[in-house]
């Protein structure tokens, strides 16, 4: 089956990245257009238990994780020739945030993988599973190659 306009949400910085992005050009119609989406997850939670944490700083490293995952997902697309304006990255949680672009880009497909990082006893990872719920178009779960854990 092949779609004309492709989600795929992708966690930087890993082999599954790549894994994911492969199998969603798959699914990709002749002229079709895939889009690529990776979240950065706010650090309110993990900054507000230090002492010396002040709003603005938070926004520092968010803007400065928001920039280094910009540039990584440039990287990762180039070898996939997805051009520039089909390359988001968004800031929030990584469900919302998928489901918010597959709405407002029409997509017909979110492409995720099962896992992250950490295939931890092959279960579905918690964003994969996250996007499903609530879902406004059809999902495709890659199924993750086994890792060595
Ligand atoms: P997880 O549920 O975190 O193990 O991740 C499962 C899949 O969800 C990954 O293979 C990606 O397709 C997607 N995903 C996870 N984290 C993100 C993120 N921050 N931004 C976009 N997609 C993500």
């Amino acid at each position: 089956m092949m779609f004309a306009n492709v989600l795929a949400a992708i966690d930087l910085g890993a082999e599954p990245a790549r894994f994911v992005l492969g199998k969603a050009q798959t699914y990709v119609a002749q002229g079709g257009k895939l889009h690529v989406l990776h979240v950065v997850e706010p650090q309110y939670v993990q900054y507000s238990f230090d002492p010396t944490f002040t709003g603005s700083l938070t926004r520092e490293l968010e803007d400065n994780a928001r920039q280094a995952a910009a540039a990584q997902l440039e990287k990762l697309c180039a070898e996939f020739a997805v051009p520039a304006e089909q390359q988001h990255v968004l800031l929030g949680r990584a469900s919302d945030k998928i489901h918010e672009l597959a709405e407002s880009l029409q997509v017909e497909v979110i492409v995720v993988g099962s896992h992250a990082r950490h295939g931890w006893r092959r279960l579905l990872g918690s964003t994969a599973n996250a996007v499903l719920h609530g879902a406004p178009t059809d999902v495709i779960v890659a199924r993750l190659p086994a890792e060595e854990d």
